[in-house]
């Protein structure tokens, strides 16, 4: 289990799985943010406290940020697959050794939508 929090502590999230590695995706977004990304099917995060949402284009994911320090905490799948749905949370906001601990993988998101590494 990870747990993690924003600078100001009103959103915290529970990330009940263990992640064999974190993403960091070049896209439009995801290199603005520079979240490193953990993924788990929807029952397995929770998330407290005020976010606000972003979604733009097709709208098919929302990004969510604490409402009063403006990290960025998770992003949910708006338009989800059933029992089958993913969402992600933001590893940074987690423990800096615990951050550490997990492997990095480079994913292409602005243009081959493939691993890099
Ligand atoms: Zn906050």
């Amino acid at each position: 289990m990870i747990k993690g929090s924003c600078h100001c502590g009103a959103v915290g999230y529970t990330f009940n799985h263990v992640p064999k590695r974190t993403t960091s995706c070049n896209c439009s977004i995801c290199r603005r943010l520079g979240a490193l990304w953990i993924y788990a099917k929807v029952p397995k995060i929770t998330i407290t406290g005020p976010t606000t949402a972003y979604a733009w284009g097709e709208r098919s994911l929302a990004f969510h940020s604490c409402t009063i320090c403006g990290c960025t905490t998770h992003w949910e799948n708006l338009k989800p697959d059933g029992a089958d749905a993913y969402m992600a949370v933001n590893l940074r906001l987690a423990a800096p050794e615990v951050v550490a601990s997990i492997p990095v993988r480079h994913f292409d998101g602005a243009d081959t939508w493939t691993f890099l590494d």
